[in-house]
């Protein structure tokens, strides 16, 4: 199979050309047209085999989640996904591998609306995917890191730490947690117009606040107590899921920040969108940095998540 037979096998599916895509897989470049009053949001990220995902990790999650991780950006904006692009680099052309893989990739797509628009296929030792995901969102109204502001409500959807515990216990009902993160693009689109800062939480929760907080040049105080999670690490000593909690990444939930008057509008949407909401925290003027507390009591934690280098 050579490189145009794999593009056309696993990834050409007919595109739907709307007024927004004018050219998807096939020519030089995909022509994307942003709707009127709209700009682009563009978002790359690189998945390596043994790094990024343990390398018995079946195709279709892989698939899936150079997909997911992508798309969580585009949420973490407050944007719509609109479509992706796909560089792969791989070992050799196994179509028991591909197929599952880009069957994952398409069926996470199909459920945001989103269409691959182009890519590049090369040959390497390693496996490695590297996702471009494209999104809209009004004129000046994406959500950024910068915005938070003191009185704030910190927010977080789902629960935290479930990658992180799948990574550390293998098969339990966490994994798809895992390999199957799941972006929150719905319920950040419909609640945009209310939020000061946002960003999904990819390298562990003090480390990813901590880009808000000093984007934003504020603090936040945080009590461990009253973040989500899993029943599972309810199980497991306090320092451990504490450490997952704050420290884990890979969980793609969303962590913002907006007026305590926006919280029952809030919830409202939550509902709507089947998705889970809680509290931890608050903006604070002074100290700058994350201040972590356990039932009013300060207390002492890493203020590192995940580092590559
Ligand atoms: P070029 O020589 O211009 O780089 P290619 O031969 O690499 O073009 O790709 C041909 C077409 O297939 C382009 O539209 C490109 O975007 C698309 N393409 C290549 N690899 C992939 C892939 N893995 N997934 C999706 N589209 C791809
Ligand atoms: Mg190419």
């Amino acid at each position: 199979m050579n490189e145009f037979d794999l593009i056309a096998q696993f990834f050409q599916r007919p595109s739907v050309f709307d007024a927004s895509l004018i050219q998807g897989i096939g020519d030089d470049c995909a022509i994307v047209q942003p709707p009127q009053g709209q700009q682009l949001l563009v978002s790359t990220d690189t998945l390596v085999a043994g790094r990024h995902f343990p390398l018995q990790t079946d195709p279709y999650s892989i698939g899936w989640k150079a997909a997911a991780v992508n798309l969580s950006d585009i949420a973490a904006m407050g944007g719509t996904a609109h479509s992706l692009l796909l560089a792969i680099s791989l070992p050799s052309a196994d179509a028991d591998f591909l197929q599952p893989l880009s069957a994952g990739l398409f069926d996470l797509c199909q459920q945001h609306g989103v269409q691959l628009i182009g890519g590049d296929t090369t040959r390497s030792a390693v496996l490695s995917l590297t996702v471009t995901a494209l999104g809209f969102a009004p004129n000046g109204q994406a959500i950024l890191r910068s915005g938070a502001q003191v009185g704030d409500d910190v927010i977080v959807t789902g629960t935290i730490g479930d990658a992180a515990y799948a990574l550390h216990y293998p098969h339990s009902v966490l994994q798809s947690r895992l390999d199957r993160p799941q972006p929150r693009l719905h319920f950040a689109q419909a609640a945009r117009g209310l939020l000061h800062s946002m960003l999904d939480i990819s390298d562990g929760l003090t480390q990813d606040l901590g880009h808000i907080l000093r984007a934003s040049g504020v603090g936040a105080q945080v009590d461990v107590s009253r973040i989500p999670h899993h029943a599972l690490l309810a199980q497991l000593p306090r320092a451990e899921r504490l450490a997952l909690m704050l420290q884990g990444g890979d969980d793609y939930e969303l962590c913002f920040s907006c007026a305590p008057k926006h919280w029952p509008q809030l919830c409202a949407i939550a509902a709507e969108t089947g998705t889970p909401l809680t509290r931890i925290g608050h903006i604070v003027a002074q100290p700058l940095g994350v201040q972590l507390f356990e039932q009013q009591q300060p207390i002492q934690c890493a203020q590192t998540g995940f580092l590559h280098f």
